[in-house]
C-alpha cells in the first residue's frame, strides 16, 4: 500500500516555487516569487494554495479532488481546476503554470501533489486526523499484493458497482432494513465499511445518522465523493475516507457500522474479515452492525444435466487424433479441474435431495482469525433415493434492528441476487436410499488471494445386495478453489414459483438443523419452523 505518515496529513506540507503565471489574465500575468505553496487538509478536502505576496494576503486555491497537474517541461508544470460545486459554493474552473527553481523541487512537489490528492479524500466536515496510517497493514499481511490490486481495481470501475446497486434485492433489503430501522441510525455515528459508490452511507444519511464515514479503498471513493456532493443535504453529514479500513483512521467512534461484505458463499472475497477489523477498530462496545449476523446453509441435491455438462467439458481430452496428436494425456488433469470450480448458477430448489444444514457466523462477536479456516459438519437424511451430485449451497444476512429483523437471503426459489447460489459438484456421485444419512464436512481454508480452497467430503453407507453386512462407505470428495466459478448463469431457468411449495417447506426446515444459537445470544433467530422435510 501506498502510504504518507499520518503528520504530513493531519497538517500541512510547504513547498517553494520560483513563480508562477495565471492563465486567466490576457497576456498570462506573472507572479514572481520565491512563493510559498501549501498542501493541507484544513477545509475537509485536500487543497493547495499558492501565497502571491510574502504577507500571506493574496492567495489562490486549488480543491484537489478536482484539480489536475501536468508537467510541462523539467522546471515547468500546468495546474488546473475543473471548477468545483460544493455545497456552499460554486467555483470557476482555473489554471496556473508553476516555475520550479530546481528539477528535484518539481519532482518532490508531483510527489506530495499525488500523495495529497489520492490518499484521502474528505467532505462535509474538518477531519482532523481522518488519516492513512503508515504502518504496514493487517491487509497487506495476508494478501497477495497482486490479488488485492485486481480486486480495488475491479470495485473502482462504476459498471461493477452499478451491477450492484441493479440487484434490487440486495440494495432494496438495505434500503428498507436501514430505514425500518432509522430508530438505529438517527443521530447517531456511522462508519460504512468498504463504501463503493457510497449508497449505503447516503442511505444511513437519510435515516437521520449525525455523521457517516464512507470508508473504500478503491479508486470508487472519488465517484463517491461526486455523488455524494450531488446530494448535498445527505453528504454535508458524509465524510468518504479513502483507504482501507485496517489502515485509515478516524476521529470519531461509531455506534453503528454497515457494510456488503458479502462475497459467493458468504465468504468469497475475505471482505468478513476487513468488516471484523473495523468493528475492533471503530465500534463503540455493544454498537450495532448492520448486517448482525450471517448464515451459509447447503443441502445435497441432485442434477444429472449439471454432472453430465461437467463431464463432457473435458471429452475434448479424450481425442486420440487431434491434427495428428494424441491428447489423451491430460484428459484425467482436464477432468478434475472442470470439477475443481464451483458452480454458480440459480437452481430450482427441487434438487435439493435433504433439508438444508446451516452454519452461523455471528459478525458482531467472531475473531477476524476464527474465519481464516472454517470446518462445518455436515449431516443430511436423504429425502429420496436418488444419485447425490455434491452440495449445494447459500446463505442468507440478518439485519437485527431494533425496530425490525429484516433478511436478506440468497437462497434458491427466492428472488435472485447477483449472488446466485453455488454448488460444488462431486466427481463420483454416490448413490441413496430415501431416509438414508449423508454425513461429510465442508472444510474451507482462506488463501491469499482473498478467498478458499474447499475441500468436500461427502458419504453414505453402501446399499444394495449384502449393504446390511458390511455397512461400508461410500465417499466422494472433492477440492475446489472458490476464486475459480463456473459462471452457468446463461443457462435458462425454467422456474415457476407456485409448483414450489413442496420445495419451500425443506428449505425452511433448514432451521431444524441450526447450531445452537444460544451459545452465541442469538436469541433473535426464529425458532425451528416444524414442518418437516417432504419428499420431491
Ligand atoms: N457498500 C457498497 C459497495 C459494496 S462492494 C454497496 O453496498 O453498494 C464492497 C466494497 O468494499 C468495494 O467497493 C470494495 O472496494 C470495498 N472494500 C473491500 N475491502 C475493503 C477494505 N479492506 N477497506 C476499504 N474498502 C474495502
Amino acid at each position: 500500500m501506498n502510504t504518507i505518515p499520518s503528520e504530513n496529513l493531519k497538517h500541512h506540507q510547504n513547498f517553494t516555487v520560483a513563480s508562477i503565471s495565471l492563465l486567466a489574465s490576457n497576456p498570462p500575468k506573472l507572479v514572481s516569487g520565491p512563493l510559498s505553496a501549501i498542501f493541507r487538509s484544513g477545509s475537509g478536502f485536500p487543497e493547495l494554495q499558492f501565497f502571491l505576496d510574502p504577507d500571506g494576503q493574496n492567495s489562490l486555491h486549488f480543491d484537489l479532488r478536482t484539480t489536475q497537474l501536468f508537467r510541462l517541461g523539467e522546471f515547468q508544470s500546468l495546474c488546473v481546476s475543473e471548477g468545483s460545486e460544493t455545497i456552499k459554493e460554486r467555483t470557476y474552473s482555473k489554471g496556473i503554470t508553476i516555475q520550479f527553481k530546481e528539477e528535484e523541487e518539481s519532482s518532490s512537489f508531483h510527489g506530495a501533489f499525488e500523495k495529497w490528492k489520492h490518499e484521502v479524500v474528505v467532505q462535509g466536515s474538518n477531519l482532523p486526523n481522518g488519516t492513512v496510517s503508515s504502518s504496514k497493514s493487517k491487509f497487506d499481511d495476508k494478501i497477495e499484493a497482486s490479488s488485492a490490486k485486481m480486486y480495488f481495481h475491479y470495485y473502482g470501475q462504476l459498471l461493477h458497482q452499478q451491477n450492484m446497486l441493479q440487484d434490487y434485492v440486495r440494495t432494496g433489503s438495505y434500503y428498507a432494513a436501514v430505514i425500518e430501522n432509522a430508530a438505529d441510525f438517527a443521530g447517531r455515528v456511522v462508519v460504512d465499511v468498504g463504501a463503493g459508490s457510497g449508497i449505503l452511507s447516503l442511505f444511513a444519511a437519510q435515516a437521520g445518522a449525525k455523521h457517516v464515514y464512507a470508508v473504500e479503498a478503491s479508486e470508487m471513493a472519488d465517484y463517491a465523493q461526486k455523488l455524494i456532493a450531488g446530494n448535498p443535504i445527505l453528504g454535508q453529514r458524509i465524510t468518504v475516507i479513502k483507504g482501507k479500513v485496517e489502515d485509515v483512521e478516524l476521529p470519531e467512534k461509531a455506534d453503528i457500522l454497515i457494510s456488503e461484505p458479502m462475497g459467493t458463499l458468504l465468504v468469497n472475497e475475505r471482505m468478513l474479515e476487513s468488516y471484523v477489523i473495523a468493528r475492533d477498530r471503530f465500534l463503540v462496545p455493544n454498537g450495532k452492525m448492520f448486517p448482525t449476523v450471517g448464515r451459509i446453509h447447503m443441502a445435497p441435491f441432485s442434477d444429472e444435466y449439471l454432472y453430465v455438462e461437467i463431464a463432457n467439458k473435458s471429452l475434448f481430452w479424450q481425442q486420440q487424433n487431434y491434427y495428428g496428436v494424441d491428447l489423451t494425456a491430460l484428459h484425467g488433469t482436464a477432468f478434475q479441474g472442470y470439477f475443481s470450480q464451483p458452480v454458480v448458477d440459480a437452481f430450482d430448489p427441487r434438487l435439493l435431495v435433504a433439508p438444508a444444514v446451516s452454519h452461523v457466523i455471528n459478525f458482531t462477536t467472531v475473531k477476524e482469525e476464527d474465519l481464516y479456516e472454517i470446518d462445518i459438519p455436515l449431516k443430511f437424511t436423504a429425502s429420496v433415493g436418488t444419485r447425490i451430485h455434491g452440495l449445494a449451497c447459500w446463505f442468507d444476512v440478518l439485519f437485527n434492528g431494533s425496530t425490525v429483523q429484516r433478511w436478506l437471503t440468497t437462497a434458491p426459489g427466492a428472488p435472485t441476487t447477483h449472488w446466485y447460489q453455488l454448488r460444488c459438484v462431486l466427481s463420483q456421485p454416490i448413490y441413496v436410499m430415501p431416509g438414508q444419512e449423508i454425513t461429510g464436512h465442508l472444510h474451507m481454508i482462506a488463501h491469499s488471494a482473498q478467498s478458499y480452497t474447499i475441500n468436500l467430503t461427502m458419504s453414505a453407507k453402501m446399499w444394495g445386495p449384502g449393504a446390511e453386512q458390511g455397512g461400508i462407505l461410500q465417499t466422494s470428495s472433492c477440492r475446489l478453489d472458490l476464486k475459480e466459478p463456473y459462471y452457468r448463469m446463461s443457462q435458462p431457468q425454467a422456474y415457476s414459483v407456485d409448483q414450489d411449495q413442496q420445495s419451500n417447506q425443506l428449505l425452511q426446515s433448514q432451521d431444524l438443523q441450526l447450531p445452537s444459537l444460544d451459545e452465541d445470544g442469538l436469541d433473535f433467530i426464529q425458532p425451528p419452523n416444524d414442518s418437516g422435510a417432504q419428499i420431491l
